[in-house]
């Protein structure tokens, strides 16, 4: 289990499941460049040179409450357009449990943004239909996003019908803008390109700050190399732009935690010329 601590403010990583793919699934160009960055290796990438990408949580504790950050890809979901995810019969409820979590402890749900992977278990299916599986949970749901998925189809499957629309529909969800504050350690900031409200949860706490990143940096490589868009963007030179502007900013020692990050997911940016290392911690 991976557990960090910003000030008052613990993030415990727990994992559905870690993928090996050739970088070109994702990253087209990656491969070319991987092996010039050792400190990728070996929690990033694997000794054959295939990208490692971890799928999980992040569960949050801050001020009393108890927020999950991204509810990955869900069980029994139909996703014929992203078979990797399709009808997983996966133990992440048991993993929840054994990290110290019942479904019922969690407060706050966020998703940094409204993909395939970030809302599935979100929902449960019981009895026929779609019910939420966080029962005294408040469902965050960032306007931008929101909107922009209500209307545009995810070619993964019925995301929004089985992953948010039960939500809305139990009237568990709280429509929110940017400069919510989930609680005065927990807030958020827009990182939009990968997709158009695509957000990032920062972490004051303490004088320590820190942040867990979502999909605006889907792998360590992209520090290195920042023009590497994922070819999972809505707009790549938004994301490009989004990401430049970020690691300036957050290369000042603050802990970086990543949504896909495997290994041991979690560490500090360093600047190197135009460009910037993960430093794992
Ligand atoms: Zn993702």
């Amino acid at each position: 289990m991976s557990t960090w601590q910003i000030g008052d403010v613990s993030i415990t990583k727990v994992l559905e499941m870690e993928k090996h793919w050739p970088f070109s699934a994702l990253l087209p160009g990656a491969e070319e460049v991987v092996d010039e960055f050792e400190w990728l290796k070996p929690d990033f990438v694997t000794e054959e040179g295939r990208m490692k990408l971890s799928i999980h949580a992040l569960l949050v504790e801050s001020e009393g409450l108890t927020i999950i950050v991204d509810t990955c890809c869900g069980n029994n979901k139909q996703r014929p357009g992203a078979t990797p995810f399709d009808n997983l019969q996966t133990d992440f409820m048991s993993e929840l449990e054994n990290s110290g979590y019942r479904s019922e402890d969690v407060d706050v749900v966020i998703s940094t943004h409204l993909h395939v992977d970030h809302v599935g278990w979100n929902t449960t299916f019981v009895d026929g239909s779609w019910v939420p599986t966080f029962p005294n949970a408040e469902y965050l749901f960032v306007k931008d996003e929101l909107a922009h998925w209500s209307s545009e189809p995810q070619h993964y499957g019925p995301v929004f019908e089985d992953s948010v629309q039960p939500i809305l529909d139990a009237g568990m969800a709280t429509i929110i803008d940017v400069d919510y504050e989930i609680t005065g350690e927990i807030g958020l900031e827009l990182t939009a390109g990968h997709t158009p409200g695509h957000v990032s949860v920062t972490i004051n706490s303490q004088n320590e700050s820190g942040l867990i990143t979502g999909d605006m940096t889907h792998h360590p490589v992209q520090f290195a190399k920042p023009d590497l868009a994922s070819s999972a963007d809505w707009n790549q030179d938004m994301s490009t732009a989004t990401r430049h502007e970020a690691y300036e900013r957050w290369s000042d020692g603050r802990l970086i935690i990543g949504t896909h990050f495997a290994g041991r997911t979690a560490g500090v940016l360093v600047a190197e010329g135009n460009s910037w290392r993960f430093e794992a911690v």
